[in-house]
C-alpha cells in the first residue's frame, strides 16, 4: 500500500488515526497519534500550509504523523530513575554521586551550559562542585584536575568547552582520570568506545542513543547520515548508530565539510543527525518523507525578542518537521539528554568506587 493511501500504517510507527483531511482550503490537518507509548507533548497536531507540500497534490502527498522527540520528557523519565538510584545509594549509607565541573572564562552560551549541569545534580540529589576561573594558565588548570582526579569523593570531572585560546583542550581532557572522564573525550575512552568496550560514553551522543531508546525506535538496518565529524558528536554517534546493539546496527554515513552531494546523501537517509552548528542547514529538500531528524546544533541567533536571540538547531525545523515522522525540537530536544547522560556517567563512576 503506499503511503499516501488513507489507511496506509508505516510498517515502524505506532497506530495512527488521520483526525482531519481538509482540501480546497490549501490546509491539511495532520494526524495524531493513539499510541499511549507517548506522552501527549510529544504529539504534533498542526496545521500544514499549502506552500509546504511542495508543489504536490494532497494525493500525492505521505502522510506523517510527525512525532516530536522530546527531550524533556525523556530526560525527566531517566533523571527520575537517577533519583530513586541516589535514595537507595544514600540510604545504604553511602554518599551520594560528586560531579566537578570546571568554566574557564565568560562565555555566556558556557556559563549557562554549566549551570543547567549543576542544576540538574541539584534536583536529582548529586552533589556538584564549580570551579570557576575568570582566566587561568594551562599549567594551573591541569594542577587543579590533577587534584580532582586524587580526590576520593569526587566521580566525575567535566571541562567546559570551548576552553580559551591559550590552554590547550587536547592536553586538559587527557589530563582528566579516564575513570572520571564523565564527558567520555579522554583518548582511553573514546579508543574504548571504538573498539566497543566498556566506556563512558561522551555525554551527547549518549544522549541521542537514549532519546531512540526512550521512543523505542528500531533502527536495525536503516540508513542513517551523520553530518558532522567532530569527536565530541559526529563521529561517536556514528559508532553509536552503528554498533550492533538495540537501538543501532544502522548503516551509517559519515559526512562533513568536504561532501561531495550532501544534499542527496541526506535525501537518501532514513535517520539525519545534523551537528554542524550552522542554524536551518538541513533543509526540506535534502529530507526523505518519514525520514527521523535528530538535530544537534546549538545556534544563537539575533532577533527582536528582549533577549535579542533566539537558539535554533542546525535544521530548518519549521519546513523539515512535517515531512518527517520523528524530530527533536532546539531548544528541548538533545540538550537536556546530554545533561541526562552526563548524569547517568557520573552515577555509574560513583557505582564502580564503591
Ligand atoms: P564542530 O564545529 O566541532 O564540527 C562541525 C562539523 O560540521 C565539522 O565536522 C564539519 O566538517 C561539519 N560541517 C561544517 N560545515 C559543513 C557543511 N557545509 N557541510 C557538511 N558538514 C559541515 O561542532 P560540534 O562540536 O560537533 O557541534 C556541532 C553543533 O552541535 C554546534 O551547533 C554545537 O553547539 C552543537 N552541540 C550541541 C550539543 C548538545 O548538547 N545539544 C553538544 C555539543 C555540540
Amino acid at each position: 500500500m503506499h503511503p499516501g493511501d488513507a489507511n496506509y500504517k508505516h510498517p515502524d510507527r505506532p497506530q495512527e488515526k488521520i483526525t482531519g483531511r481538509a482540501s480546497g482550503n490549501n490546509r491539511i490537518k495532520q494526524k495524531s497519534t493513539t499510541n499511549s507509548q507517548f506522552p501527549s507533548s510529544s504529539k504534533a497536531n498542526y496545521l500544514l500550509p499549502f506552500d509546504i507540500l511542495g508543489g504536490r497534490s494532497h494525493s500525492e502527498w505521505y502522510f506523517y504523523s510527525m512525532i516530536i522527540l522530546d527531550g524533556r520528557v525523556a530526560s525527566k523519565a531517566i533523571k527520575e530513575k537517577l533519583s530513586n538510584d541516589v535514595k537507595v545509594l544514600v540510604s545504604k549509607g553511602e554518599r551520594p554521586p560528586h560531579l566537578a565541573a570546571i568554566l574557564v572564562g565568560k562565555d555566556p552560551a558556557s556559563e549557562f551550559y554549566v549551570s543547567s549541569k549543576v542544576k540538574s545534580c541539584e534536583e536529582t540529589g548529586f552533589k556538584s562542585t564549580l570551579v570557576k576561573y575568570e582566566d587561568v594558565s594551562e599549567d594551573d588548570l591541569i594542577e587543579k584536575i590533577v587534584e580532582l582526579n586524587k580526590d576520593e569523593t569526587v566521580d566525575g570531572i567535566l571541562v567546559q568547552l570551548p576552553l580559551p585560546r591559550h590552554i590547550s583542550s587536547k592536553n586538559i581532557i587527557s589530563a582528566i582520570d579516564p575513570e572520571k572522564d564523565v564527558d567520555g573525550f579522554h583518548p582511553v575512552n573514546a579508543g574504548n568506545l571504538m573498539l566497543g568496550n566498556e566506556s563512558y560514553l561522551p555525554a551527547t551522543p549518549y544522549g541521542i542513543m537514549l532519546l531512540l531508546e526512550h521512543y523505542k525506535l528500531d533502527i536495525k538496518g536503516k540508513h542513517a547520515v551523520v553530518i558532522g565529524r567532530s569527536n565530541i558528536v559526529g563521529r561517536p554517534i556514528s559508532i553509536l548508530l552503528s554498533n550492533n546493539t538495540h537501538p543501532g546496527n544502522a548503516t551509517v554515513t559519515l559526512t562533513h565539510s568536504q561532501t561531495a552531494d550532501l544534499g542527496k546523501i541526506c535525501a537518501d537517509a532514513d535517520i539525519i543527525v545534523a551537528a554542524i552548528g550552522k542554524p536551518g542547514f538541513v533543509k526540506a529538500h535534502m529530507v526523505k518523507d518519514g525520514a527521523i531528524v535528530i538535530d544537534v546544533g546549538i545556534n544563537r541567533v539575533d532577533d527582536d525578542s528582549p533577549k535579542g536571540y533566539k537558539i535554533t538547531g542546525d535544521v530548518d525545523y519549521e519546513n523539515v518537521a512535517p515531512k518527517t515522522s520523528y524530530i527533536t525540537p532546539v531548544p528541548g530536544g538533545v540538550g537536556l539528554m546530554t545533561i541526562a547522560a552526563l548524569l547517568k556517567n557520573t552515577l555509574k563512576s560513583r557505582l564502580l568506587r564503591i
